[in-house]
């Protein structure tokens, strides 16, 4: 397998490219094509840049022209497509960019890899697309989209043009939709690492609304071994959820960092005014890749949290 990973300098792409050089030796080489945004981090690349099965080449996706040499010149048998403009927040504020990345950047590279015969092109989503959900029920891969916010709508226009040059052009593609990931190299603009960092700094952790905003948590390299997982025995055309059946209200999440610090919790955070358009809950119902790739995470949130807050420390 020669892979071509996009994104590898961010957060789940360089945990995904760890994953990879340390547990699938079967592979021939792994180029890393990344724009280093201010997303990126090189430091995140530091634990594999001496293997000699990994390469890096600067690349903005956005630029069809420079994706369809790297394509010519790399001939990659697969890829996993990461790369992309990834905090609601900034999409609020500036959707041009999230437009430009996530849906033509996406485009660019499904054209490269069905002009250059890729043998299985992996889109990276996120169950952000299926919209808000009630006190009750999980996403389903057959549960409607439904985005709302900048952000949400993009991934869902790159995972339609994803199936179409399926349906129409015969690239052999797969999907995932996964839960929040938190872990290690994660950007310190998102909410894990916001509440390490606060607590670091003897700050207040910022709490939007109530604090009462759910999300289903996974540690980023459940999620990696779910990837790989479909990369390599997911069926053509498929999509699958991906997801640690481990919700949480932020509070929840804040509470158990409090307690794995040994830190007062009530006296650690402030409200602040909510995200506009602030969905409610997110749940995955992961069923199909637990039953049909026999996939299963390997951390409990007390785990993976202990795993994270050593690798801020
Ligand atoms: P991230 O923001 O940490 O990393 C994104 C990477 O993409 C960065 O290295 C950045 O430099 C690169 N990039 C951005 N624009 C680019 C461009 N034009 N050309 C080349 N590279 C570019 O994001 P992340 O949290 O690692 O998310 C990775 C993927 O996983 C995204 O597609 C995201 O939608 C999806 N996802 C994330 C989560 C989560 O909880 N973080 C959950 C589900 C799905």
């Amino acid at each position: 397998m020669k892979l071509l990973v996009t994104g590898g300098a961010g957060f789940i792409g360089s945990n995904f490219i760890k994953y990879v050089l340390e547990n699938r030796g079967e592979i021939e080489s792994l180029l890393n094509v990344d724009c280093l945004s201010y997303a990126a981090n090189e430091k995140n690349c530091e634990e594999f840049i001496s293997n000699p099965k990994y390469r890096f080449r600067h690349l903005d996706i956005t630029r069809g022209p420079q994706v369809n040499d790297v394509f010519k010149r790399y001939a990659p048998t697969h890829v996993v497509h990461f790369a992309a403009e990834s905090h609601v927040d900034n999409s609020i504020k500036n959707p041009n960019i999230f437009l430009e990345t996530n849906v033509m950047g996406t485009h660019n590279l499904l054209k490269s890899a069905l002009a250059n015969k890729v043998k299985r092109f992996h889109h990276i989503s996120t169950d952000e697309v299926y919209g808000s959900l009630g006190e009750t029920g999980k996403f389903k891969e057959s549960t409607p989209y439904d985005p709302r916010n900048p952000y949400s709508a993009s991934k869902a226009a790159s995972d339609h043009l994803t199936r179409v040059f399926y349906h129409t052009f015969n690239l052999p593609i797969t999907i995932s939709n996964c839960s929040n990931n938190y872990g290690p190299n994660q950007h310190k603009e998102k909410f894990i690492p916001t509440i390490l960092n606060s607590l670091k700094e003897g700050k207040k952790i910022p709490v939007y609304g109530q604090g009462s905003n759910v999300r289903d948590w996974i540690y980023v390299e459940d999620h990696c071994s779910a990837v790989w997982k479909i990369l390599t025995q997911g069926k053509t055309g498929e999509t699958y959820n991906v997801g640690s059946n481990c919700e949480k209200t932020n509070m929840q999440v804040i509470e158990a960092i409090c307690n794995e610090l040994n830190v007062e919790f009530s006296t650690a955070i402030e409200f602040v005014e909510d995200r506009l358009g602030h969905d409610l809950r997110y749940a995955i119902n992961a069923r199909k890749i637990r039953s049909e790739l026999f996939w299963k995470p390997s951390h409990t949130f007390k785990r993976g949290i202990k795993k994270t807050i050593a690798s801020y420390a």
